[in-house]
């Protein structure tokens, strides 16, 4: 097989696949994208993840790490964008573009966490019994019993993207650790939605 073109040496990860039982190696290729070449039986030229799936360049400085992972039955890979960005990519049964996790995890506003229109326009919609909490940074389907639960979703059920971590956890633990009780305190007015986690740090 032809190699494609190392352009930056440094730039290398590798990971055994368990679920695949493959062997992957991951580096940047001389049109700056990242490439893959696994392993079965014998060595392949795998993705070249720009060309092939659209996943966003990487930084010029950008390392690379790739991990399997146990749990979830995935492969992650992640890098530096071109916008300066941790970038995720990830497989399943198909790779996907993951998330920018500046964008998911930080500083922006939650109406930047949709991974699809559809998933927005179903969220903002009354009438849809699909919505978007906030608080916990989850996604979920109401029940419909006139109550306030919901079905949490994992991943959108248009783009097939993975949804973010859910913050629930977080929430709580940060509560905690300002001395307070969720469930007879009040909470400071920050953590009725978005703003406890998307505060930039100072
Ligand atoms: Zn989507």
């Amino acid at each position: 097989m032809s190699i494609p073109a190392f352009s930056r040496a440094q730039a290398i990860s590798a990971v055994y696949d368990q679920s695949g039982n493959t062997n992957a190696v991951y580096y940047v290729n001389a049109s700056g994208h990242i490439q893959q070449l696994y392993m079965d039986t014998s060595w392949h030229v795998g993705w070249d993840f720009t060309s092939g799936l659209g996943a966003p360049t990487p930084a010029p400085h950008s390392s690379i790490a790739a991990v399997y992972d146990p749990i979830g039955n995935t492969n992650d890979l992640y890098y530096v964008n071109s916008s300066g960005h941790i970038q995720q990519l990830w497989m399943y049964t198909g790779w996907t573009v993951g998330w920018d996790a500046t964008n998911n995890l930080g500083y922006m506003k939650h109406g930047d966490i949709f991974c699809c229109d559809e998933l927005r326009r179903a969220v903002s919609d009354e009438d849809t019994p699909l919505l978007f909490v906030p608080k916990f940074r989850e996604f979920g389907i109401r029940i419909l019993d006139g109550g306030s639960s919901y079905l949490r979703l994992q991943f959108c059920p248009w783009s097939g993207a993975k949804l973010p971590e859910s913050l629930r956890d977080q929430w709580f633990d940060t509560i905690e650790t300002l001395g307070l009780d969720p469930s007879s305190d009040k909470v400071p007015p920050e953590f009725s939605d978005e703003r406890w986690y998307t505060k930039r740090p100072t």
